[in-house]
């Protein structure tokens, strides 16, 4: 019998938008536009959070050291400040990796027959969840009296 998925709330909500992204996305075209869009996203929104702390923080000279201490914030805060502006900067410098990686994967474009194959898997995959199939099939898993979650 195969391991059950776990459920708690995390892996629910994941699952459902796991599911929606295919359901909604259904074809490569579709999902390299989408996966490209929520990359740039996270790129613009994490660069301008740095560029922000930067400003905030004060000019560094070349040796990377912070000379101004930002007026009136506690050498606390300064060093919280400090500490995610180097976050920041791992997280961009890894984002920056991603697309460079993702660049090629999304200069791919496949014939109308595959962009289909990719269809009819979506589908399997990610049916409707409200299609009316899905709703008398999840009724009748529902009365299965061996399914551990039964409630
Ligand atoms: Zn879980």
């Amino acid at each position: 019998m195969p391991e059950e998925p776990c459920q708690c709330p995390d892996c629910q909500r994941f699952y459902r938008e796991h599911d929606r992204l295919i359901r909604e996305n259904p074809t490569l075209r579709q999902q390299q536009e989408l996966s490209w869009a929520a990359l740039q996203a996270f790129r613009t929104l994490s660069g301008r959070v740095l560029e922000d702390l930067q400003k905030q923080l004060g000019p560094r000279s070349s040796d990377g050291q912070v000379h101004a201490t930002p007026v009136g914030s506690s050498d606390e805060l300064t060093d919280a400040l400090q500490q995610a502006m180097a976050d920041m900067e791992n997280i961009n410098a890894h984002l920056f990796s991603i697309e460079a990686l993702m660049e090629r994967i999304f200069d791919v474009r496949v014939p109308d027959e595959i962009e289909q194959k990719f269809r009819e898997l979506a589908g399997e995959l990610a049916p409707d969840p409200l299609n009316a199939d899905r709703l008398r099939l999840n009724h009748l898993l529902h009365q299965t009296p061996d399914l551990p979650d039964r409630s």
